[in-house]
């Protein structure tokens, strides 16, 4: 559903009669101009606006209403003024984001065990734990700095748009372009792009809360006001930051960037976008939960070590301290933060950009998408087909808006000629319309045309050609007096035009039923006679039956007036000409996106606001599921709460439907448990954007207000962008999963080696500082590299993830258990086999026991790569390159533990032979071998804890049915 207004409508040339200077031919020279002609940049800042005659700021501004800066004043004042930007708020500084590392629970603990152990003099113990502390933040400072990084290029690709008068001409530019002076269009939806006097208005309201903290809208006016005016009632003019909610208008630019009253007030300028998500939220309250157990276990620990083992207490503190940090994942939050960053950014690089983090996992969980038809689903290419007069089915020939083809009638050839209905219906659809037909490209073997503005109104205006009929030369004969514009709620359009001759007419143009509805009655041969509504209903029904989008056409004579209301058009008197059957084909991607996200679980309905037969049409051609019932939205009205939820679970096609309609509908969905994405373009469809789980607007064709109101923006305005974007969304979430699974296992295995030596009296075979080490190269080379993984084959086979899925599944219990066990085995039996045997020593040993524990950890990182599938293939093991990469750095890192003199001496480790390391390896290569045994054993359903994994989508749904 949109508000085409956001191309098509701004207002036309015909429509700004200012009384300035203008009539003159020549732009006024500014009051407080200097030698150019230009506006000095001083008086322009002081003035006050507000209390100024519109005369008066157009000569300050020098400008012409009509025309418009040229583009040497623009060059000039750009020169004097910038770019109308504001400057970057206050933002955290690198020092700021470094010290801030360093405010986390076991940092401090890290510290304070650095401290103590510093006093009992153990200054080799106590260096290594401050270096660990400063490695740990600079890591930690590296990754925040990574993920700031991805959002911030994502946030930039959101530039906005403005509609300036340039040259005589309106064009659409980069907001950041405009200098004061320049002639602004605004029109509802819009979020109004620098300070404007406003010039000319028609029911224009904004919505000021940015600046005013005020959340009703303001009705503005032209008149000047106070000039000690509060900035709320300084209603002529229209504050940059604020939304257009209503009406049209006109204005000049009077302050841009940082001279704007918003860039005036510091600090509301920056909507800081938090880096938490909801999955992220549990996580940390999971987290702290976990540190309280570990901390407990830990200090029973350090109680059994010196209570019961009579052991020096300097030496259990430490090894309490390193247990607490090597048990707790102290590193899981950065790998969220940098896993989700890096799913924005490539959801970014495939067209859709994410506007809020949550939305990133909420669009793994989405199990319903209410998508829009026109443009979305299909290509917004229109070509009108069909021209049905009251005497008359026409069929138009060519494709596209090349203005090329013929029309035929009963299969024979026909021209359209003055006289016939068909040449009346095709000049109103030309007047009533905003929309530009333009030749692009150099020569004309290139050269194409292009619709700038509402496709569905450029279609009529190279139907228009077709028929023979000079665009140019219509628009000089019939000038407009004045339109309403076209809006998803209204329907219709319409637009006063004379003919210089005294005869004033109006044309309207928009839906079938909603034109019929005003109609008395119909143009014939003859002239206007009786109006068989239902022949046409009949008529308009057999067009859409072939997927044609309606529309159309009617007029009404008028005696001589210069202004139009929706009252006049509406009051039933206008006559019926006859409608237009538009073909938009469906996007051949959309096609096979719908099959995917059947096959992923996940409905896709459709809400239009077109005809319920040509949206049923459409439907089919996309492969939706539930066709043969097409509900209106006014039967949808009829409709009780009670029983919405379950017929819009029913139906998946939804026709003549508005935006509160698709408010009703994601409530009635979500009250079914549904996770719903809405799209939307228009500026009444940002409370349903709003209420969806996730909102998604259009890059394109969309408001900014639907923007602002939506968690995503599409930049191709392309379902498919959707479904990929879900794709992303269930990988990201697949591979935080992936990172709790292998973390927690890990840190689990380290902790439990010291814990369970001390508990049974044993010597540590793992020293405190080498505990730490490990835990922080295993934390920061391997955990993160899961932030890279590529989706697995079957992440759209599956059913959508539930939302409120616990983090502590039974299955990562039973895997944490699992793996910590075999680790802790596999580790135990290298130091206790090496250690006073054969002459080794403790640091041999030791050396022995990290490494092999280092190693389960490098492959149970494959392991874990994929949930349930086999790793190892040759994909599995070489598929993620930052994979590869973590691990040759943790070997490397290993190996200079192992074999550099300092190392041995700081970690008091020793060198170790061949068949060491072909030891250390096997304990890999056992975790390996029973790791994918468990998985085998899931795959077979045979997994007590890990059913879920082997479910396709389609079976999952067949069985619960
Ligand atoms: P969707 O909601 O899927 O984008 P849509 O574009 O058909 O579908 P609307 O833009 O609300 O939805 O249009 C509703 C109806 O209004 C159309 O079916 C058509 O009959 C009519 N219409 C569309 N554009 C115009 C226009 N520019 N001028 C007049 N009538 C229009």
């Amino acid at each position: 559903m949109s508000d085409k207004t956001a191309h098509a409508d701004r207002e036309s040339p015909e429509q700004v009669h200012i009384a300035a200077e203008s009539s003159s031919g020549q732009p006024p020279r500014a009051t407080g101009s200097g030698a150019d002609g230009n506006p000095q940049r001083a008086d322009i800042d002081t003035r006050k606006w507000h209390a100024e005659s519109i005369d008066d700021t157009l000569r300050a501004l020098a400008v012409d209403a009509d025309e418009g800066l040229s583009p040497d004043a623009i060059e000039k004042r750009r020169e004097s003024f910038g770019r109308n930007q504001l400057s970057q708020g206050a933002q955290r500084t690198m020092l700021q984001r470094f010290i801030s590392q360093f405010d986390n629970l076991f940092i401090y603990l890290l510290l304070v065990a650095g401290v103590v152990t510093a006093l009992l003099g153990e200054w080799l113990d106590s260096g290594v734990i401050f270096a660990v502390v400063l490695i740990i933040a600079i890591i930690g400072f590296i990754q925040e700095g990574r993920a700031e990084q991805a959002l911030e290029s994502v946030r930039d690709i959101l530039s906005s748009d403005a509609f300036a008068r340039r040259g005589g001409r309106k064009r659409k530019i980069d907001a950041k372009e405009l200098v004061p002076g320049d002639i602004v269009h605004l029109e509802a939806g819009d979020r109004v792009p620098a300070d404007l006097r406003l010039i000319r208005i028609r029911n224009l309201q904004t919505q000021e809360a940015a600046l005013t903290g005020e959340s009703t809208a303001v009705e503005k006016k032209t008149d000047p006001v106070e000039e000690n005016a509060d900035l709320g009632d300084r209603l002529c003019m229209a504050y940059s930051g604020t939304l257009v909610t209503a009406g049209i208008a006109t204005g000049v630019v009077t302050a841009i960037g940082d001279r704007t009253e918003i860039g005036r007030i510091s600090g509301l300028l920056k909507d800081v976008e938090t880096l938490r998500t909801p999955l992220m939220q549990r996580l940390d309250a999971f987290t702290k939960v976990l540190s309280v157990v570990i901390l407990g276990i830990a200090a029973l620990t350090f109680a059994v070590g010196v209570l019961i083992w009579g052991r020096d207490w300097a030496e259990m503190f430490f090894a309490a301290v390193s247990i607490a940090v090597a048990a707790i994942p102290e590193g899981l939050p950065a790998v969220m933060t940098v896993t989700l960053a890096i799913g924005v950014e490539r959801m970014a690089r495939r067209n859709a950009i994410i506007r809020r983090l949550p939305a990133v996992e909420t669009l793994g969980s989405v199990t319903t998408i209410c998508a829009d038809k026109t443009g979305t689903l299909t290509r917004n290419e229109m070509t009108v087909k069909t021209v049905r007069s009251g005497v008359r089915d026409i069929a138009v020939e060519g494709v596209g808006y090349e203005p090329r083809g013929g029309f035929t009638s009963d299969e024979r050839d026909l021209e359209i000629e003055k006289g016939m209905l068909a040449h009346e219906m095709i000049r109103a659809g030309l007047l009533c319309n905003d929309a530009e037909l333009v030749r692009k490209g150099e020569n004309s073997d290139t050269s194409f045309w292009e619709p700038e503005g509402d496709p569905t109104e450029a279609a009529l205006i190279v139907l228009a050609c077709k028929a023979g009929f000079s665009p140019d030369q219509q628009h000089k004969d019939y000038p407009r007096l004045d339109s309403i514009p076209f809006s998803s709620e209204r329907r219709y359009m319409a637009t006063l035009n004379h003919d210089h001759e005294g005869n004033h007419v109006i044309y309207v143009k928009g839906a079938p039923e909603r034109i019929l509805e005003m109609c008395a009655s119909e143009l014939g041969e003859d002239g206007p006679g009786e109006i068989d509504k239902d022949a046409w209903m009949a008529r308009a029904d057999a067009i859409a039956g072939h997927g044609q989008r309606l529309l159309a056409v009617a007029k009404k004579d008028v005696s001589e007036q210069f202004e139009i209301t929706e009252g006049e058009v509406e009051r039933g008197e206008l006559v019926f000409l006859g409608l237009f059957g538009l073909m938009d084909p469906a996007r051949e991607e959309a096609i096979d996106s719908v099959r995917v996200c059947h096959e992923a679980g996940i409905k896709v309905k459709m809400i239009t606001g077109d005809h319920a037969a040509t949206a049923r049409a459409v439907a089919q051609e996309l492969g939706l599921k539930h066709t043969d019932k097409v509900i209106t939205g006014r039967e949808l009205e009829q409709i009780s709460d009670q029983d919405l939820p379950q017929m819009a679970q029913d139906v998946d096609v939804f026709a003549r439907a508005s935006p509160e309609h698709k408010l009703r509908l994601v409530r009635a969905l979500q009250s079914k448990r549904e996770i719903c994405a809405m799209t939307g373009d228009g500026v009444n469809d940002a409370p349903a954007l709003k209420r969806a789980d996730v909102g998604i607007s259009m890059g394109q064709k969309g408001t900014e207000a639907a923007r602002e109101a939506s968690a995503m923006v599409l930049a191709d305005d392309n379902f498919a962008s959707i479904q990929r974007a879900i794709e992303e969304g269930r990988t990201v979430y697949d591979n935080l999963r992936k990172a709790i699974l292998f973390i927690l296992p890990t840190n689990a295995a380290q902790a439990l080696i010291v814990a369970t030596a001390i508990m049974a009296g044993l010597v540590l075979p793992v020293s405190p500082v080498q505990i730490l080490w490990v835990n922080m190269i295993t934390a920061v080379t391997l955990g993160i590299a899961f932030a890279w993984e590529k989706a697995e084959g079957n992440v759209m086979k599956r059913r959508p993830q539930p939302v409120d899925e616990p983090l502590l599944t039974p299955f990562v219990i039973w895997r944490t258990l699992f793996v910590g066990a075999i680790l802790l085995i596999g580790a135990g039996t290298l130091f206790l086999t090496h250690n006073d045997a054969d002459g080794g020593t403790l640091d041999y040993a030791r050396t022995m026991a990290v490494n092999g524990l280092v190693m389960g950890q490098i492959f149970y990182l494959l392991n874990t790569r994929y949930f349930s599938a086999p790793a190892w293939t040759a994909e599995g093991i070489t598929g993620n390159r930052v994979v590869l990469i973590a691990i040759g750095v943790c070997i490397a890192l290993q190996l200079l533990f192992t074999y550099a003199p300092f190392m041995n001496l700081l970690f008091e480790t020793a060198p170790l032979d061949a068949l060491a390391w072909a030891k250390c390896i096997a304990v890999g290569i056992v975790v390996f071998v029973l790791v994918e045994a468990e998985k085998a054993l899931a795959r077979a359903g045979k997994h007590p804890f890990a059913r879920d994994f082997s479910q396709p989508a389609e079976n999952k749904a067949n069985r619960e049915a």
